[in-house]
């Protein structure tokens, strides 16, 4: 091993094997849920130096583990505790290679930080709409690596969707080169497509040629309680109606996510939620209009209107200026933070189609409630896009450790199994990783597990991307 390690020092530098030392950073996933141990860190500069580190490590026969800005919530960014595998860290590699505004469009290197990327666009007078929480530590590369979502998917889709083009580096070491930039390309199977959200299991991101858009002349932001979830549904329904392409995001919160924020974040003010009768759910509403803040006014106040007349909305703010806009944001970004603090949870990502989330609801939330008296549910999540944020807190006695290890097992399989039933999906936005392999492997069907082997056994005969992430070994495993 050390041979290969002396080959890797030779090609990235010798400061940019990390081998020795504390390397928690990159061994240990975000939530803490897995900590691996790497044989070396190795943090090439440029595509080239990518490829010869690859093709040492198919030499070898050593694994690589691709990784980002290591916020994934799903443990495919690090390491097993073998001791074996390589972590490719491509945080080195930020920089941006072009900005084409005629086409709308930037190439940029797999390891810039989303938020930078965000005030780039900015500064150029265009938006670069994928947003998330993590957006100050997380990468373009691994954005594109879970097909991550966020909150403006509702208006400009997932990352498959904002991405026009990939440079890969193979299994092989090859280079694939297919930053094009162009909308249109029928030619052949679409490799781009099968690249995003693969996890880094079939080829290493290096770059990507990403959609601009034209910034909205005016953003307006609204909080509005509501009686229930069938409500919340209506509400979407209306909100296309009248927003049209102007709906850029559409939250939905439960009570008890924003009692947390109540609780831990005193310091933020949450319309309506604090009160003793507090309505169920909330929404948070988010009107981006290419004409004027009067006309995107004008939009919302017919929406509301039409809601308050439907009795789907009980009461509603709308933001007088940013800062209360982004005041409203941050309380429903707040939310995990907020149920971190509460103690240790289950969490579950799932989506459903939205006509059918009220009676997923319902159900699952009864079914909780039978089997485990006393259980708390979190549940917050992109409405827009039929994905909730379904999670499960310990009773409010219970010692949240023994919950999740007494109780994980069981409440996953509930939660599930019921997702199942509903049509659903048990991964909406977070990946497979190595977490959900087994749920992979019991809700996809036969002939999709067997036509993902295939592509996985076509693309990286030897296994070394990643292994143990998305599928399991081998196909009967
Ligand atoms: C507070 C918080 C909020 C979040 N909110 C959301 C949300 O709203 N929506 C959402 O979808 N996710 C969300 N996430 C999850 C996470 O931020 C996203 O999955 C993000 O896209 C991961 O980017 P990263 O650079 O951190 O990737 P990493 O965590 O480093 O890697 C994630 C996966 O991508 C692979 N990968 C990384 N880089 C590459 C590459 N260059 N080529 C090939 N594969 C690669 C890794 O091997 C791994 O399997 C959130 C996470 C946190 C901590």
């Amino acid at each position: 091993m050390s041979a290969l390690l002396e080959r890797l020092r030779h090609i990235v530098g010798p400061q940019h094997v990390l081998h020795e030392g504390d390397l928690i950073a990159y061994e240990q996933d975000w939530r803490r849920r897995a900590r691996g141990k790497a044989l070396a860190v190795v943090r090439p500069a440029n595509t080239e130096e990518v490829a010869a580190v690859v093709r040492e490590c198919a030499a070898a026969g050593t694994s690589i583990v691709p990784q980002g800005g290591n916020t994934g919530l799903s443990v495919g960014s690090t390491p097993d505790a073998s001791g074996t595998q390589i972590v490719l860290s491509l945080t080195r590699m930020n920089a941006v290679r072009q900005i084409d505004r005629d086409n709308l469009s930037f190439t940029v290197e797999a390891g810039c930080i989303l938020q930078n990327l965000q005030e780039l666009a900015d500064k150029e007078g265009l938006l670069f709409p994928l947003s998330l929480a993590a957006e100050g530590s997380c990468t373009i590369g691994g954005n594109l690596g879970t097909n991550a979502g966020g909150t403006q998917v509702v208006r400009y889709g997932n990352t498959r969707e904002l991405c026009l083009g990939l440079e890969v580096v193979t299994a092989q070491g090859e280079i694939w080169h297919g930053l094009k930039g162009l909308r249109k390309d029928n030619t052949g199977y679409d490799l781009r497509n099968l690249m995003i959200g693969s996890e880094g299991t079939l080829g290493i991101i290096t770059a990507a040629t990403m959609k601009l858009f034209p910034k909205p002349a005016a953003q307006l932001t609204a909080f509005a309680a509501l009686p229930d979830m069938a409500s919340a549904v209506r509400l979407l329904g209306l909100a296309h109606e009248f927003l049209g392409a102007g709906l850029t995001g559409f939250e939905v919160m439960g009570r008890f996510a924003l009692s947390l924020v109540i609780k831990h974040m005193p310091q933020l003010r949450v319309p309506f939620a604090g009160e003793a009768e507090a309505p169920p759910y909330y929404v948070l509403l988010e009107n981006s209009d290419s004409e004027s803040e009067e006309h995107a006014r004008q939009r919302f106040e017919a929406l509301l209107e039409r809601a308050f007349g439907d009795g789907c909305v009980l009461d509603a703010v709308v933001a007088e200026s940013l800062s209360q806009a982004h005041d409203l944001w941050h309380i429903r970004e707040s939310i995990p933070l907020a149920q971190a603090e509460e103690g240790l949870n289950i969490k579950h990502d799932i989506s459903i189609a939205a006509s059918r989330i009220p009676a997923f609801v319902e159900h699952a939330d009864a079914l909780l409630a039978r089997e485990i008296p006393g259980v708390r549910l979190v549940n917050f999540g992109h409405l827009g896009d039929g994905n909730l944020h379904y999670n499960v807190q310990a009773p409010e006695q219970g010692d949240p450790k023994v919950f999740l290890r007494e109780q994980e097992d069981l409440v996953n399989h509930l939660v599930y199994e019921a997702v199942a039933a509903f049509g659903g999906s048990f991964s909406a936005e977070h990946g497979v990783g190595a977490l959900k392999v087994d749920k992979l492997q019991k809700y996809q069907s036969p002939v999709a597990l067997s036509m993902m082997h295939a592509i996985k056994q076509a693309l990286d005969p030897q296994g070394i991307l990643n292994p143990g992430c998305i599928l399991a070994s081998t196909p009967s495993a």
